[in-house]
């Protein structure tokens, strides 16, 4: 058994592929051998420029427009990555918002968006992809969680509740289908230096016993190690350079 994952044949869809932790885990996807379906919603550029880097690397590449938190987007992006790499093997369900939010700030309207796009989005990609991995009796599915789906968190209990949920899917899905071939796992990353954090969650690393943020490409490693493990499925994988021990 080779320990590095061989995904070529496979096409990938990495939801919020078009920056940060997204892209890094195309661009492993793609190193490993898949085809790569980029998806974004507001930033079709950026999404260009991950495709191009793929199709660099000689793999096959598309930027698919869609906002996961809405089945109406859902349905047609998969049926034209299905039309143009062929159907999805493995779904990184990456995309994601932080609005950071105290207790008496939080308003409905944001619990619901935040819901929506970090929780409701899992389960409608995942039920657009899964006819086919059952079909063929194989399929990966990764979500990225965050510590904050068993910690305090930096940004608010919206995104706590959306995070745990999510993790409830995770292991709702694996406990489903593993015996068609299929696994569903997470990542838990906790301050990774994207625009997340730039933003706002953490001005500084001094929280983290590491002494630095992580990576979006420590995060897209642990990511493809996933790929390639056939057993283990409905778990939790977190890094945080210390700060955590689930
Ligand atoms: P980011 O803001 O750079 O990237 C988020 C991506 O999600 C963007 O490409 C954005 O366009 C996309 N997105 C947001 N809403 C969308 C929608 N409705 N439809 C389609 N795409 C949408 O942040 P990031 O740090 O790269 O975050 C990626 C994931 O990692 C998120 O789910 C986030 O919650 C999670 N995460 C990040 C950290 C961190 O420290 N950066 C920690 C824990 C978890």
């Amino acid at each position: 058994m080779s320990l590095i994952p061989d995904l070529h044949g496979r096409v990938a869809l990495v939801t919020g592929g078009s920056r940060g932790i997204g892209e890094a885990i195309a661009i492993a996807l793609a190193e490993a051998g898949a085809d790569v379906a980029v998806n974004y919603r507001d930033r079709a550029t950026d999404a260009e420029r991950v495709v191009e880097r793929i199709r660099a690397m000689g793999r096959t590449a598309v930027a698919s427009r869609a906002d996961v938190s809405k089945a109406a987007d859902i349905t047609p992006m998969v049926q034209t990555i299905a039309a143009t790499l062929g159907p999805v093997d493995i779904l990184v369900n990456n995309a994601g918002i932080a609005l950071i939010r105290s207790l008496d700030e939080l308003t409905e309207a944001d619990f619901d968006e935040t819901i929506a796009v970090n929780l409701k989005s899992v389960f409608l990609c995942t039920q657009a992809v899964l006819p086919h991995m059952r079909a063929q009796r194989w399929g990966r599915i990764v979500n990225i969680s965050s510590g904050a789906a068993r910690g305090a968190g930096a940004v608010g209990l919206h995104y706590n509740a959306s995070k745990a949920g999510m993790e409830g899917l995770t292991r709702g899905y694996a406990a489903r289908l593993v015996k068609e071939g299929i696994t569903v796992n997470a990542v838990a990353p906790s301050l990774i230096e994207t625009d997340m954090v730039r933003a706002g969650v953490a001005s500084s690393p001094a929280r983290i016993p590491l002494g630095r943020f992580g990576t979006s490409e420590e995060v897209a490693q642990v990511t493809l190690m996933l790929m390639g493990n056939a057993y283990m499925t409905g778990q939790t994988v977190a890094l945080s350079g210390g700060m955590a021990f689930n």
